[in-house]
């Protein structure tokens, strides 16, 4: 087991020291470390937090609100408040990354994980929680970063944490926007929301101009931090040309889920003037829930005229508006 210290781990433990001296108390304290981690110089475990929304500050100030009532005694005396325990965890999580050296990111994991100390009891009921962190891990750690390394989370089975009742935390949800247009061109079926929509018209773009899924792929890239349609699938690689928007927005629930956020439910409108979509939007619920892994209650499609206005209103193309809504995936099976 590793257990020699990069720099940065290095630089959030000795911060942890000068605290624990700072503030008086007389050992060191899962809640030390944590300060430690959320310091600047850390820069894996400011990466992951980023990565997963969470401003540092505001944990750090937590923090510290915890140290104050452990020492004032309003903290259960009984926990078994353990550093040693979260750097001998980083140290194992080191060795199943295949590092010679434990990274802050290791720690900070460490620190989820345990839920016996005080950081990790404050790290759930923040929302960061292992199954999150496993989600953004390898970026914030960097072992990707470096062609062909091997997926150090591969084989590691997620534990799936249970909370104590006192620390159930009020589960984040995010949500992703999206919009999307395309115009109309001669020659249907038009492709919409993954299913044919019989006529002579078509929506024209590089891959099916399926501008619903588009819109909902945005949506959940949006919501997860991942990025967007064009970064995953630019119009200028060739391999995109008539690519299935099904398939795009599959790849989008991939990339989520990859940073530890599942699709829960999704809402779209389309305008448009004609076709009226009224007699395929049940059919577009069950397509796009299939391909979402949602009950059909969970996606609505709706639609609506642009009142004759605009480019809309004289029938040049159609516009598409998504919302989604993500929660936190609580258990990752690798
Ligand atoms: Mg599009």
């Amino acid at each position: 087991m590793p257990v020699r210290f990069q720099p940065s781990a290095r630089k959030a433990i000795d911060f942890a020291m000068v605290e624990m001296e700072r503030i008086g108390d007389p050992a060191l304290s899962s809640l030390h470390l944590l300060l430690g981690l959320l310091e600047p110089g850390a820069e894996g475990s400011q990466a992951a937090l980023r990565l997963l929304g969470m401003n540092p500050a505001a944990l750090q100030l937590d923090a510290r609100r915890d140290i104050h009532l452990a020492r004032t005694g309003a903290l259960l005396a009984e926990i078994d408040d353990a550093p040693e325990h979260v750097l001998e965890r980083a140290g194992r999580i080191s060795e199943q990354c295949g590092a010679s050296d434990i990274s802050d990111a290791d720690i900070l994991m460490a620190a989820a994980q345990d839920q016996a100390t005080w950081a990790g009891k404050l790290l759930a009921a923040s929302g960061v929680t292992p199954a999150l962190l496993w989600g953004v891990f390898p970026e914030a750690r960097g072992v990707l970063r470096h062609p062909g390394a091997p997926d150090p989370l591969a084989g590691i089975e997620m534990l799936d944490v249970t909370f104590p009742p006192t620390f159930a935390p009020a589960l984040p949800v995010r949500t992703g926007i999206g919009y999307d247009s395309h115009r109309f061109g001669v020659g249907g079926p038009m492709i919409l929301g993954g299913i044919e929509i019989p006529g002579d018209i078509k929506l024209v773009g590089h891959s099916d101009a399926d501008a619903v899924c588009h819109a909902l792929t945005d949506a959940i890239l949006g919501g997860a931090g991942a990025g967007d349609i064009g970064e995953l699938f630019p119009d200028t690689d060739p391999v995109n040309q008539g690519r299935s928007s099904i398939e795009m927005m599959r790849a989008a629930c991939a990339a989520s889920e990859k940073r530890g956020w599942r699709v829960a439910q999704v809402d779209v409108t389309v305008i448009v003037e004609r076709p009226k979509l009224l007699p395929y939007r049940d059919a577009m619920r069950a397509s796009l829930a299939t391909a979402l892994g949602l009950p059909a209650d969970c996606v609505s499609v709706k639609a609506k005229t642009n009142e004759g206005m605009g480019w809309v209103g004289r029938g040049e193309g159609l516009a598409c508006m998504a919302v989604a809504t993500l929660i936190p995936m609580r258990t990752v099976t690798r």
